[in-house]
């Protein structure tokens, strides 16, 4: 019988048989009784291996139909496991709206060990082919993009690379497993920050990667072992714990994000939306829209107006959470790149990115109907004016 991700996600791969408790035990133990000098016991130091993080790292590869998971100490972790996976004198095509943190650590760290990156559209499968030369391994995607919701055609990639005999790696992380399963549409290798959807309650910090290539998982197992860079015992059983409630999680917030994207697209103070959901490519790759979206407001100069206004949702950098938050990537998540840059890639300060938590969704629009309406008459008089003085 295959049992359904929603019923994997609930029941450990293995059982407490000394009490038998409805929960795997946290074994916070670093080190293990060694009963035969020389025997190899199954566990004999935590950072290489442990029941919790073994629980949990066979529940990341069954949610995304993998052979082989790995639990990092971040998302950011489990990315630079994936580069390092690389040698020195290779070369890696990424996105241009890759996320931030993921641009830093190529662009400041990995570069000064003779790894070299080009940034493409990604849209566009054609620029990413044109990018490829004679050393490059690794075709590196993030879809949907974020804050702009930009969609790359995973399967159109897996071809390209397939032609050039490239790996390709997707991060995974705004669509989560149950959205969209990249290797089953010929990825290489998927990651995820877990500290987002997987875990769910704005705690846990952590990354994963899966596979089904057997020396990708080699190279990623000696990378995880031999950088100290796994996920602790405590923070596996914690997200083990939170993965329960994934499924029951994001399809409550995808219905939210679905209705609350309607609901802005019609509103006369918003400029545009941005959700992955309004994307053909997207639906071809994926199960629904997901739960973040990103909108404009008319006038920008009332966004900080729009947020004093606001009630319900956390206004912090961070997506996936029980709570709706509310990011403003112009000062937070994209602050670091040149104002003039920003401002071309549409990254304005009236540009918001909403990840819809699990408050009732009818409290969630009447809140953004209030703020909206804080600045919805003047913009429209000033927008009437701009075209008039336009025209
Ligand atoms: C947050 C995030 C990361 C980094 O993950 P951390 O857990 O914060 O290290 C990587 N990719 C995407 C798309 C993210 O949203």
């Amino acid at each position: 019988m295959t049992l359904t991700k929603q019923t994997q996600l609930i029941h450990d791969s293995k059982h407490d048989s000394t009490y038998q408790s409805a929960n795997q035990p946290l074994y916070y133990s670093s080190t293990y009784r060694q009963t035969k000098l020389g025997g190899n016991a199954h566990y004999d130091y935590a950072r290489s291996g442990n029941p919790n993080r073994e629980n949990l790292e066979t529940k990341l590869a069954q949610l995304e139909n993998a052979k082989h998971g790995f639990a990092f100490n971040s998302g950011i972790t489990a990315i630079t496991a994936v580069f390092l996976t690389l040698k020195s004198g290779d070369h890696v095509i990424l996105p241009d709206d890759v996320y931030g943190g993921t641009f830093r650590l190529t662009e400041q760290i990995l570069s000064k060990f003779n790894i070299s990156f080009t940034t493409v559209n990604a849209e566009k499968p054609s620029e990413i082919e044109r990018a490829i030369q004679p050393n490059t391994q690794l075709i590196y995607i993030e879809t949907p993009s974020n804050p702009l919701f930009k969609i790359t055609d995973i399967r159109a990639i897996v071809n390209i690379a397939r032609r050039h005999q490239l790996r390709v790696a997707v991060d995974n992380t705004f669509m989560t497993p149950l959205g969209q399963q990249p290797l089953d549409l010929g990825a290489d290798i998927v990651i995820h920050s877990a500290t987002k959807f997987l875990s769910g309650h704005s705690d846990v910090i952590a990354g994963a990667v899966v596979t089904n290539d057997d020396v990708i998982a080699e190279s990623l197992y000696l990378i995880q072992n031999g950088t100290g860079t796994a996920l602790s015992v405590y923070d596996s059983w914690t997200l083990t714990q939170h993965l329960k409630t994934l499924d029951v999680r994001f399809k409550q917030s995808v219905a939210s994000a679905t209705k609350i994207q309607t609901f802005l697209a019609e509103h006369p103070a918003v400029a545009e939306v941005y959700y992955p959901g309004n994307s053909d490519t997207h639906l071809q790759q994926a199960h629904h829209g997901g739960a973040v979206l990103g909108f404009r407001l008319i006038d920008e100069t009332k966004a900080q107006q729009f947020v004093d206004a606001l009630s319900i949702p956390l206004v912090s950098v961070s997506l996936g959470g029980v709570e709706t938050i509310l990011s403003h990537p112009n000062t937070m998540s994209h602050a670091a790149i040149p104002q003039d840059i920003r401002e071309s890639r549409g990254i304005t300060f009236g540009l918001f990115r909403l990840s819809v938590g699990l408050e009732n969704v009818n409290d969630l629009i009447s809140d953004l109907d209030h703020a909206l309406k804080e600045v919805y008459d003047e913009s429209i008089i000033k927008h009437i004016e701009a075209q008039s003085s336009s025209g």
